[in-house]
Formats: structure tokens, sequence, C-alpha cells
């Protein structure tokens, strides 16, 4: 029986790991992954403090090795279902091994929808992005597009234009899902041009995406067009589906908590992309991770 058991190893598992284990907490992280998470599919990372520039790669190794010296444990499985109703939390690994603790925090995170289209896979980290402000500030000058028209895709289009020459958004109607005030500034904006109706029916490059092939959902038309990266903001779906039983789930799929963490059954703790909150970054899940260990711990004090 462990004292606490985290789901997900990404920046938040791996930091309530750390934490938790420093409080000398019995404690286990279960990812069906690599540690570190979203945290691996990103070439550079330049926006977390006290790291001008590290790869993904390398800051998870980091975060991983800091979990484990104050003495967490890692196990790679995947998480099928959980039982949450008794004190004791269950958390059911594929192949039907059960592991217990007295304390769960849930940090599995969220997955960008994909387009599923010929070269989004091959071209991530290449110019396929999911996370402008990860990588916007690459294409300083350049020609990007963006594929969405919700709030996100205006958003970051907007937000792309501080770098780009241009931004290109691509939308699958002839309507923007996005707020009238995005909508508004996006109109406004000099840099930002829209392509109604169309889908990306692929994205073309040999190491770098240079094209995207287009087709206009009206006419049937197929047309190529230039750019050096695709941003792909057609929303993103939490990795909640073990969880639909538990209660813990709003209408979007994520979670909701209270400012230490705590969901609505108590010991059970959500952080970081996983829970609603208002924006989603490696060092906020950082910190969601390091309030859910220590809201652990005053819990289990309680015991
Ligand atoms: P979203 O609201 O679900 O919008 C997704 C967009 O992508 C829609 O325009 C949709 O087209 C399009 N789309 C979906 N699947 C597609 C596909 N396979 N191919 C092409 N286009 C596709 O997602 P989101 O913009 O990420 O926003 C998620 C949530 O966060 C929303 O509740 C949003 O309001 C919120 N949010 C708020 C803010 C803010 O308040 N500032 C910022 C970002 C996000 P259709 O329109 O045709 O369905």
């Amino acid at each position: 029986m462990y004292d606490l058991a985290i789901l997900g190893g990404g920046p938040s598992g791996l930091t309530a790991g750390m934490y938790a284990g420093r409080a000398n907490l019995k404690t286990i992280v279960v990812d069906k992954g690599l540690p570190g998470g979203q945290m691996q599919n990103t070439l550079e990372i330049e926006n977390y403090p006290g790291y001008k520039s590290i790869t993904g790669p390398q800051l998870s190794e980091l975060y991983y090795e800091h979990m484990l010296e104050f003495g967490a444990e890692w196990r790679q499985a995947e998480v099928v279902d959980v039982d949450l109703a008794g004190s004791v939390k269950k958390i059911i690994l594929a192949g039907g091994e059960t592991i217990t603790a007295k304390a769960l925090i849930i940090a599995t995170g969220t997955q960008p929808k994909k387009l599923n289209v010929p070269g989004e896979r091959e071209l991530a980290g290449r110019g396929v992005s999911y996370c402008a402000t990860c990588d916007g500030a690459f294409f300083r000058n350049k020609h990007v597009i963006v594929v969405g028209g919700g709030d996100s895709a205006v958003e970051e289009g907007i937000f792309l234009t501080r770098f780009a020459a241009q931004v290109t958004i691509v939308h699958r109607r002839d309507q923007l899902r996005a707020a009238p005030i995005l909508q508004q500034r996006a109109f406004a904006n000099d840099k930002i041009r829209f392509v109604w109706d169309t889908i990306v029916e692929e994205i073309v490059g040999e190491n770098r995406v240079t094209q995207v092939k287009l087709k206009n959902m009206k006419t049937g038309e197929v047309s190529h067009l230039d750019a050096d990266g695709v941003f792909i903001y057609i929303g993103y779906l939490p990795n909640t589906g073990f969880l639909q039983a538990t209660g813990l789930l709003n209408a979007n799929g994520y979670i909701d908590t209270d400012g230490t963490m705590a969901t609505k059954i108590p010991g059970v703790f959500a952080a970081g992309d996983v829970r609603e909150t208002y924006l989603r970054q490696i060092v906020t899940a950082a910190g969601d991770g390091a309030v859910a260990a220590m809201s652990a711990y005053h819990y289990l004090e309680t015991l």
C-alpha cells in the first residue's frame, strides 16, 4: 500500500512525485509512456524559467532524476480503471494488477486533437506544432498556417503575428467558432488572412514543412499553399477516459479542483493540464504538482 499514487508522469506528476518523496511519503508515479509526458515531444523549450534553451527530452530527464533522488518510484504501465469509492484508492493496470494508495493525484494531462492527415506525424516538431506559445518564436518572418476556427486557433493565430510575417488561418467552415472579440481582433490584423471552407489534406515536406495540400469543402478544388509551419488547433482531449464512472469529470471531460488541487472526492487531487485551468504550460503544471503533493500530505496527516 502506497501513501500516494500519482497517475501521469508529465511535469505535474513528476513534480508531485518529487515533493511527495521529499516529504517522506511512500509514492509511486504511473505512466504508460516515458517520463516527461508532452515535454518529450517538444524539440526546444525556451520559456521554462532558469533555462534559456533546453530540449524537451533533456528537461524530462532532469525532472525524472530529481524525482527518483527523493525516493518516489516510477512504474511504466497503463491505468485502465480506478476505484475511488473507499478510503483506499485502487488503481487497476492493463493486465489486471491493482495498485492501492491512501491518496491519489491525477495528472494524466491532455493530448491535442490530431488532423490525422499524411505528413502530420512525420513532420511533428519539424514545422508541425500544437503549441504557439512554445514554438511561435521559431517562425520569425515566416509564413505559418493555423488550422481551426475556435478560440484557440484565433487567439494563437493572433499571438503568432508577433513573430510570423504572415498567418493564414484555414477553417473548415465559412464562420468562426471563436468569441466575437477574438474574431474582431483577427479581422483587424493585417498579418492574418483566412482561407474558408477548407481542410488540410496533407502536410508536405522532406525534413521540414514546405507546403500544405488544401481542399475546398464547397467546390472540391484542391490547391497547394507554401508554408514554413502548421499550427493545429482543433481542440484538445483530456486523458480522462478511465475516469468516466468516477463523477470527477466536468462537461468538457476535465477535472474541477479548488486552489489546493482537491477534487470533490476526499483524498483525490488533480494537477496540470488535466484539470480545468487557465494556462497549460510546463511551469504551471509543475506548480500544480507541488500544491497537489502538499495537499495530499496534509490530507494523509488527517487519517
Ligand atoms: P474548439 O472550441 O473545440 O474549436 C475547435 C475548432 O477546430 C473548431 O473551429 C472546429 O471546427 C475545428 N475542428 C475540429 N476538428 C477539426 C478537424 N478534424 N479538421 C478541421 N477543423 C476541425 O477548441 P479550442 O479552440 O481549442 O477551444 C477549446 C475550449 O477552450 C473552448 O471551450 C474554448 O472556448 C476555450 N478557450 C478559450 C479561450 C479564451 O477564452 N481566450 C482561449 C482558448 C480556448 P467547427 O467550428 O467547424 O466545429
